[in-house]
């Protein structure tokens, strides 16, 4: 078994952190709320990187190999505590999810695998025909080929 190292901070500890993204922002916080004195440091302003462009998809899709995903599972469960112990008027977490199809033989057999392997790894993943599909979008028009699928991992 890796051994696993908790240190806990104490007032003591003066600590800079480097770049206010969603990454500086969680370490500042987990530092802060074991006791530390942080001070978080950006460039320009905090948001201001890659994290004001994303899609907010909070998510473990297709994340290989194994450890990485439970890392990104583990991830959601602590979005939910926060939402929950911390709930605001407008809630920031959204629980979206995605569909995605195939056209082609090749193409559906990847999202089939997928589907199966996040299935195993006890993740919210299923597979739609296109009835299902359809009826969850009207307004798609879909490529006569597809035949069935799309998955929806509405966990993520
Ligand atoms: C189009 C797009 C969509 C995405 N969608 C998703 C999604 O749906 N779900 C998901 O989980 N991930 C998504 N990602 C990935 C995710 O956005 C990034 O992994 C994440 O935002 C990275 O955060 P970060 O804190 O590491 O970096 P950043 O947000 O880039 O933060 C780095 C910060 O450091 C500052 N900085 C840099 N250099 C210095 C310096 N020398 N001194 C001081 N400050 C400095 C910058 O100004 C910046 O504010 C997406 C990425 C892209 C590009």
């Amino acid at each position: 078994m890796p051994q696993k190292t908790v240190r806990q901070h104490t007032g003591s500890h003066r600590i800079a952190v480097i770049g206010a993204g969603v990454l500086g922002l969680a370490v500042a916080r987990s530092l802060a709320s074991q006791g530390a004195q942080v001070t978080l440091f950006d460039q320009r302003y905090p948001g201001s990187g890659t994290s004001q462009i994303s899609y907010g998809w909070v998510n473990a899709n297709g994340k290989d190999p194994a450890s990485y995903h439970r890392l990104n599972a583990a991830a959601i469960d602590e979005h939910k505590r926060w939402q929950a112990e911390h709930p605001t008027p407008a809630p920031w977490l959204l629980e979206t999810g995605t569909l995605e199809w195939a056209a082609d033989p090749a193409t559906r057999r990847q999202l089939e695998q997928r589907v199966a392997k996040l299935k195993a790894l006890d993740y919210p993943s299923e597979p739609y025909d296109r009835a299902r599909l359809q009826a969850a979008l009207p307004e798609l028009r879909l490529d006569p080929r597809v035949q069935q699928d799309g998955i929806s991992p509405l966990n993520a």
